[in-house]
């Protein structure tokens, strides 16, 4: 293990230098017109990664109109081809590992171990909606009416899709939603979120390289004021996928609604007040593994994972200590190092909410634990994994996206209760349950509303191709992605009937 680290050390070294450019890719043409940022390493804030051009207001527009004039060129293209392309830039990625891998770390702050899991996920979603997009899309359904009149029933994308994504998978969610929106025949404009523009840029070359037509793939590196709301209100867009917050979500679905035109799809995958409940028959070893690496892997910047534990109190004796023992032994630190359990979080506009939080929850909340940051954490932006006993969940308000667990205790007879608090926070995203009871777990399953369930086992993620994942009320519209329902939301059904 120790030589595959070093391996994978290696491969990134020479990227460890390197200054990346971006800036919005419209027809192919890299356009160098706007404001130009500075980005720099969130674990170091004296490491200059590379410079961004965001795109300004013609900008936008310029890209709209050549994404909306490519359309019927992209729709008309046979699938096959749309298809082989996609699957193509899977192996780009492959192929191009070792600098996508220094670019995540180095830009989106990850561990070397998420930066690997990243882009496997990025190659699956090709390869999957590559397959997809074939299964589903392909054949015209041909049928009679009862005169013997025949006709047929299409498939068709919906025109220009804005995919609009978030930096915590700048690779893997950012692909997932352009590579989808493209399979199914529509041209895209991908605005990618400020924090992650030069992941974005170097994925959107690879997909050139990979032969998508350059009318097909429109990129608008920028912030939401400048970029996403002139997108989400242009009639020009027929649909938008987005993956972000509640809160950003709601003012998308707003801009759609208010636009004089037809409505538009919004898919939308969003946060979550995740919770997991043990009960006094989980083996408190196990519990205390999956509960640390659902609440501060990634630092806690997953959207599936865990914010609040609630804890039967007959073993809460056994397990907050444990839990105490595990967070004291975690790692924060260098992203780069294989040890380290716990990286920075984004920038230093995340790091303030979350420190607010943890102010606030000092007041009126007991304090459990809290991970020692390194020596040196003030070069970066890093926040101090910390667990806080709470009395209810309902003192938590919005999610806090970062390494924040809040544990509750509950009696037994108190289950019901419990379940109905987690179904008012109004999200629905994931939840975990430790049991060794089947009867509880089912119980419990089938009254929480949550997207993505997990029992006895840790809350991150989700497999594509095999557990597609989505929310359910304010977390997210489905269908979920990864899964065979996906890519029809991109299309609209045409149907021809002959004389
Ligand atoms: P965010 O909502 O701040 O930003 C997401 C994107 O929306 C960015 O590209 C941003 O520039 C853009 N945006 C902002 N204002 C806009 C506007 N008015 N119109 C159009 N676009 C606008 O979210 P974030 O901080 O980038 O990401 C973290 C959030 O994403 C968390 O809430 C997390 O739970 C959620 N998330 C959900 C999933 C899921 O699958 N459910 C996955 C990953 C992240």
């Amino acid at each position: 293990i120790e030589a595959d680290w070093e391996a994978f050390a290696a491969i990134i070294k020479p990227f460890m230098g390197t200054q990346w450019q971006a800036g919005p890719i419209v027809n192919g043409q890299l356009c160098q017109t706007g404001e130009q940022h500075s980005v720099t390493a969130p674990y170091q804030h004296s490491e200059t990664v590379g410079q961004v051009y965001w795109a300004d207001a013609d900008t936008v527009q310029t890209a709209i109109a050549a994404a909306a004039d490519f359309y019927p060129t992209w729709r008309a293209t046979p699938v096959a081809e749309r298809a082989a392309a996609i699957a193509k830039l899977g192996d780009l990625l492959e192929a191009n590992y070792g600098e996508l891998m220094a670019l995540c770390h180095r830009e989106a702050g990850k561990t070397l171990q998420d930066s690997i899991d990243e882009i496997r996920e990025a190659v699956d979603f090709c390869r999957y909606y590559a397959v997809q997009a074939q299964e589903h899309l392909t054949t015209p359904h041909t049928s009679q009416d009862f005169n013997g009149t025949s006709f047929v029933t299409e498939r068709q994308g919906r025109g220009v899709f804005a995919c609009i994504s978030p930096w915590n998978f700048p690779l893997a969610i950012f692909l997932g939603q352009v590579t989808a929106a493209l399979a199914a025949g529509n041209t895209v404009i991908a605005k990618p979120a400020e924090q992650t523009s030069l992941i974005a840029y170097r994925a959107i070359e690879l997909l050139l390289e990979a032969g998508v037509p350059a009318g097909a793939i429109q990129l608008l590196p920028g912030d939401g004021a400048t970029v996403g709301a002139p997108l989400t209100s242009d009639v020009r867009i027929a649909g938008v996928a987005f993956t972000g917050s509640t809160e950003t979500a709601r003012l998308i679905n707003r801009s759609l609604a208010n636009r004089n035109t037809a409505p538009a799809p919004l898919i939308a995958e969003t946060g979550g007040q995740n919770a997991m409940i043990i009960d006094s028959t989980s083996l408190p070893e196990q519990v205390v593994r999956d509960v640390v690496r659902s609440a501060f892997a990634s630092a806690g910047q997953r959207c599936s994972a865990l914010r609040v534990l609630f804890v039967q109190e007959d073993i809460a004796e056994r397990v907050i200590p444990m839990i105490r023992g595990a967070m004291l032994e975690q790692v924060v630190g260098d992203p780069s190092l294989h040890q380290t359990d716990v990286g920075p979080v984004i920038d230093r506009e995340a790091q303030a909410g979350l420190l607010a939080h943890i102010e606030r929850m000092q007041q009126e909340a007991t304090l459990i634990a809290q991970t020692p940051l390194p020596h040196n954490a003030e070069q970066g932006t890093f926040v101090a994994p910390t667990a806080f006993e709470i009395n209810s969940i309902d003192q938590l308000g919005r999610e806090q996206f970062g390494p924040i667990l809040h544990v509750v205790r509950y009696k037994a007879s108190e289950l019901d209760q419990i379940i109905d608090r987690i179904n008012a926070t109004g999200y629905g995203l994931t939840l975990g349950i430790h049991s060794r009871n089947e009867t509880t777990s089912v119980h419990i399953t089938q009254r929480v509303r949550a997207g993505n369930m997990y029992v006895n086992r840790d809350q991150v993620g989700a497999v594509v191709g095999v557990q597609p994942f989505g929310g359910q009320g304010l977390s997210g519209t489905g269908p979920k992605a990864g899964g065979p329902h996906y890519l029809k939301r991109f299309t609209k059904t045409v149907r021809v009937t002959q004389a």
